[in-house]
């Protein structure tokens, strides 16, 4: 927040900011909120910091799309740490308890650190502290573990789509070393980031068959593994339903060699099922965002590279534009009313609707832009 700046009180100025002031609940110690046309709270709020990537992973960012002649954004079409920043300070007065650092890859975003120590900074109107999170390829980890902790990231998660040089190959397209993934991992691990979460996407004939060996790696490591159905976010993967390995599917294949017993969820609108090892040897997640979508709870906004508002993953336009308002000098109560207005005319449910007429139509906006 930039000096001398105050934050709206969600208890007074904030209620008549909102269309409707029933829209703002206080539920006890989980603190104020606004909520959407479906009840649903926004808690969580995604950054996109970059929409650039160093991996071409065929399932995100295809290389066929994103060559040389794609137009990723120019550097002054970036909103800065500091309107990051004031943006983040008026979500969290409506209601947000969790920022994720996302992108493209966030660790390309120069000078990330000081991102996060301002984030850090951030208190909801309570006085807690919010969770700062960042989702990685972890390619730069090793070098950065670090800096990122002492910055005051709470929370790492990393992603890794398999073993195998010839596996990560293919789902990366790229050459890097899968070593320096595994090296970046342990690294954020021996600096304590716990828990450390790594994340599988899996494509049908691809990877599947890493599914045993990913699981026997991060037994007995503290770290827990989870499996992404792989979903048919943008439009320029060519997703196609028989590629997609069901939750229920790696279930199975993992309890076979390794029995599972259910987990209760961490917290309510947790996306990732919990399961862990019978023998104690840790714990999996299984997001079945394809077979057993989770819009019902979705409490979650995307803040894209440029700083525009989406509602969904699926998204199909635009929420509401903050940094064109901002830059023309609004005010904190011009864009808090921006946000408000936005989240509270919020009715997406994509997931839920994918098989039927009433699913999104038109081109989806693509995952590395509005932050994964
Ligand atoms: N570059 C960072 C990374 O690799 O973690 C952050 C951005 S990436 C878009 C965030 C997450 O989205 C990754 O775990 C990636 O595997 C996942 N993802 C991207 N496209 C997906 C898709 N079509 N289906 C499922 N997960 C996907």
């Amino acid at each position: 927040m930039a000096q001398g700046r105050s934050i709206i009180p969600i208890t007074s100025a904030t209620k008549q900011l909102v269309p409707k002031p029933s829209l703002i609940g206080e539920p006890g110690s989980d603190g104020p909120f606004i909520s959407d046309q479906m009840q649903r709270p926004l808690r969580d709020l995604r950054i996109s910091v970059t929409d650039r990537c160093n991996l071409r992973c065929t399932y995100c960012m295809p290389r066929e799309v994103f060559d040389q002649k794609y137009a990723f954004l120019p550097r002054a079409e970036l909103i800065s740490f500091e309107e990051i920043e004031r943006l983040a300070g008026l979500f969290i007065q409506l209601g947000v308890q969790k920022i994720r650092l996302t992108g493209g890859e966030p660790l390309l975003r120069r000078g990330i650190e000081k991102l996060i120590e301002k984030l850090a900074r951030l208190h909801d109107p309570s006085g807690r502290p919010i969770e700062i999170a960042l989702t990685t390829n972890a390619v730069f980890l090793s070098g950065k573990a670090r800096s990122l902790k002492d910055a005051g990231l709470s929370r790492i998660t990393v992603s890794l789509d398999g073993l195998t040089q010839s596996t990560f190959r293919r789902m990366s397209d790229s050459d890097v070393p899968v070593r320096t993934v595994l090296d970046g991992i342990e690294a954020a691990q021996r600096i304590g980031f716990s828990p450390l979460k790594v994340n599988m996407v899996l494509k049908r004939g691809v990877n599947d068959h890493e599914i045993i060996p990913m699981a026997e790696h991060f037994r007995n490591s503290g770290i827990i593994l989870r499996f992404i159905e792989y979903m048919d976010v943008g439009t320029s993967n060519g997703w196609r339903m028989d590629e997609v390995v069901t939750a229920k599917e790696i279930f199975e294949r993992i309890h076979q060699h390794y029995p599972l017993q259910a987990v209760e969820p961490g917290y309510p609108g947790e996306v990732a099922e919990r399961w862990r090892y019978a023998d104690g040897s840790g714990e999996i997640g299984l997001i079945a965002s394809v077979t057993r979508a989770f819009c019902g709870e979705c409490s979650r906004a995307r803040l894209s590279t440029d700083g525009k508002i989406y509602t969904c993953l699926f998204a199909t336009a635009i929420g509401a534009d903050l940094r064109d308002p901002m830059r023309r000098g609004g005010s904190d109560l011009e864009l808090t009313r921006l946000i408000a207005d936005c989240w509270s005319q919020r009715s997406e449910r994509y997931s839920l609707l994918r098989n039927s007429v009433a699913g999104a139509s038109g081109e989806k906006i693509e995952m590395s832009y509005i932050g994964g």
